[in-house]
């Protein structure tokens, strides 16, 4: 093993995955950690021996995000309010959580929703009056190749996302208009379209794909600096 890669092993945060057996298994050493124990003591474990060694990582996930529009938006969805929350409550559905400004390589960097119809990345158009014809994203009036972008970006999430696990988690791309929204979404199917307070119902149309706990283990793995790096 080379040096660059035990650092990143160690620097690295277990997830466990459900195994046939009686326990689940560390993504990273392999240990059954059963069931019915204290699987944050096997966490903590590996963050003592990353700490101890100095190659720990950022929580992405606590940062300020930079951009306050794209915020509101994803505020609306992580925290709803009113009928909203009342029927999230009613549903039992599982909370969206989110990372701002995920550096995503050549992709430039994107807001990261997780929820239980999966992943969505999240870009801002800006100010301007957004468009979309002909499944092309016009920001006042100019065509943009903005859903090029978030789809480069969405293949850069799964990607990433995947690796090591069984299953690859359904990765949709939304581009945010804060400054309003004409039109439908742009083609293909996985690059939506929302206005800022839109946000929340948008996501809400969305279907249910992951079972429970799955989003909850790849926002832990997202939120790692470690597993993007730049
Ligand atoms: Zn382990």
């Amino acid at each position: 093993m080379d040096p660059e890669q035990a650092r990143r092993l160690i620097a690295d945060e277990p997830t466990y995955e459900w195994g046939f057996g009686e326990g689940r298994s560390c993504s990273l050493c392999g240990a059954n950690v059963p069931y019915e124990g204290d699987r944050d003591q096997h966490t903590r474990w590996h963050r003592a021996l990353a700490e101890l060694l100095g190659v720990g990582w950022e929580d992405l996930g606590r940062r300020t995000p930079s951009d306050g529009a794209l915020a509101a938006a994803v505020d609306g969805v992580v925290n709803p309010r009113g009928l909203r929350r009342l029927s999230r409550i009613a549903t039992a559905g599982t909370p969206w959580r989110a990372i701002p400004d995920v550096p995503l390589g050549e992709h430039g960097a994107a807001t990261l929703l997780f929820g239980s119809p999966g992943v969505v990345v999240a870009r801002s158009a800006g100010d301007g009056r957004v468009e979309v014809r002909g499944g092309v994203v016009h920001v006042d009036g100019h065509r943009t190749t903005l859903a090029e972008q978030v789809r480069g970006a969405v293949g850069h999430v799964r990607a990433t996302l995947e690796q090591g696990r069984r299953t690859t988690p359904r990765v949709y791309g939304v581009v945010v208009a804060p400054g309003g929204l004409v039109g439908g979404d742009p083609d293909p199917a996985e690059v939506l379209a929302a206005d800022g307070d839109g946000l929340a119902d948008r996501l809400a149309k969305l279907p249910e794909a992951l079972v429970f706990g799955e989003a909850d283990t790849l926002y832990d793995r997202a939120r790692r600096s470690t597993t993007w790096p730049t």
